[in-house]
């Protein structure tokens, strides 16, 4: 099932011993139903327990099943693009490793796609087994980014979706570090449409998406989708220094006109404080963006590869040369 199958299924994987082979099992059994060709990429994204050794296992005894090893975490949307850049089927599923996003949906995005969808996205009408704080981060933050942003998002979708070659080409294409692959997919336009369903509780293991994980997801939505946060820091910038000078007028009048400009101290300091934190925060603003394009500016590859397992060698396939990285003798994508 070398190259050009029917069917790639791309899995992100960070410490999911727990889950994995049950995952396997039952995407096998969801991907043999369809009667069509298909391979599995496992992206390791520098998991530190038995992860990479099951799938290595599986590699040995399944060729639909490839491994891409990274050097160290490089986060969940880089390892769903090295799984995209690596993936060769004429469609390509991105789908979780918890079991989250259930395996059996893949057979009704192939029918929409089959109808002539280019893009077949999960919309979760539930969350199950997610705290209420994460359900209502969640709800805000993608309303949030809807209102922020021209790009139409839609809510409530994850990562969980099937793509036509041409979208996921289109998306590889794209090698700007700050990803949110889904307002990538929505900015790439194409016939999208959705498939409803329930996200599972996690099959077993924790979650790998700590707060701290989730606000970068979302600082880089917004600025990836969004120049609306630098509009709104110079609009307010603006309406307060206008205030500021307006009230420079009325410092002045109470000064040479009034005796009462000892009070003033409230108010000074007031200001002050009010004026200080603003101005912080905003420089905090610009500093998300400034600190994104130096990023960028340093073109530095998305991720490192350590190995890969059950690909062609790239001399085996010449046309696709992005992120080569030698491993040994053979140089893979
Ligand atoms: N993941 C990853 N790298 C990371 C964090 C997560 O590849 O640094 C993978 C993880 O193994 C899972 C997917 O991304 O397959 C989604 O993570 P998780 O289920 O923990 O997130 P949640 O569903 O809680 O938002
Ligand atoms: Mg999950």
């Amino acid at each position: 099932m070398a190259k050009g199958c029917f069917l790639s299924v791309v899995v992100p994987m960070y410490n999911e011993e727990e889950v994995i082979e049950v995952t396997y099992r039952r995407l096998k059994t969801v991907l043999d139903s369809l009667g069509e060709t298909y391979e599995i990429v496992f992206v390791n994204d520098g998991s530190r327990d038995r992860t990479a050794d099951i799938v290595r296992n599986l590699c040995a005894t399944d060729s639909s099943v490839k491994l891409v090893e990274f050097s160290r975490n490089f986060g969940h949307q880089i390892a769903v693009t090295a799984g995209m850049d690596h993936s060769s089927g004429r469609t390509v599923v991105l789908i979780d490793a918890d079991l989250q996003d259930p395996p059996e949906l893949i057979a009704d995005m192939v029918a929409r796609w089959r109808e002539g969808y280019d893009v077949v996205y999960g919309k979760r009408i539930e969350r199950k087994g997610e705290s209420a704080f994460k359900k209502l981060t969640a709800a805000m933050f993608y309303r949030l980014l809807r209102s922020m942003t021209s790009v139409n998002i839609p809510v409530d979708t994850g990562d969980f979706r099937l793509m036509d070659r041409k979208v996921c080409d289109a998306l590889t294409s794209m090698r700007e570090r700050s990803r949110f692959i889904r307002g990538m997919v929505s900015w790439a336009g194409f016939k999208q449409t959705s498939v409803d369903y329930v996200r599972d509780e996690r099959f077993a293991g924790e979650t790998k998406y700590p707060l701290r994980k989730m606000i970068k997801l979302s600082l880089d939505a917004m600025t990836s989708f969004s120049t609306k946060p630098l509009k709104i820091a110079s609009v307010l910038g603006f309406v307060l220094s206008a205030i500021g000078f307006v009230y420079l007028f009325v410092v002045l009048y109470q000064h040479f006109f009034t005796h009462s400009t000892q009070q003033g101290w409230t108010s000074l300091v007031a200001i002050s404080l009010l004026f200080h934190g603003i101005t912080l925060s905003l420089l905090g603003v610009l500093g998300e963006y400034i600190g994104r394009t130096y990023e960028e500016s340093k073109g530095r590859p998305l991720y490192l590869v350590s190995e890969a397992i059950n690909f062609a060698s790239i001399e085996d396939e010449p046309s696709r040369e992005r992120d080569i990285v030698k491993v040994g003798e053979r140089a893979y994508r």
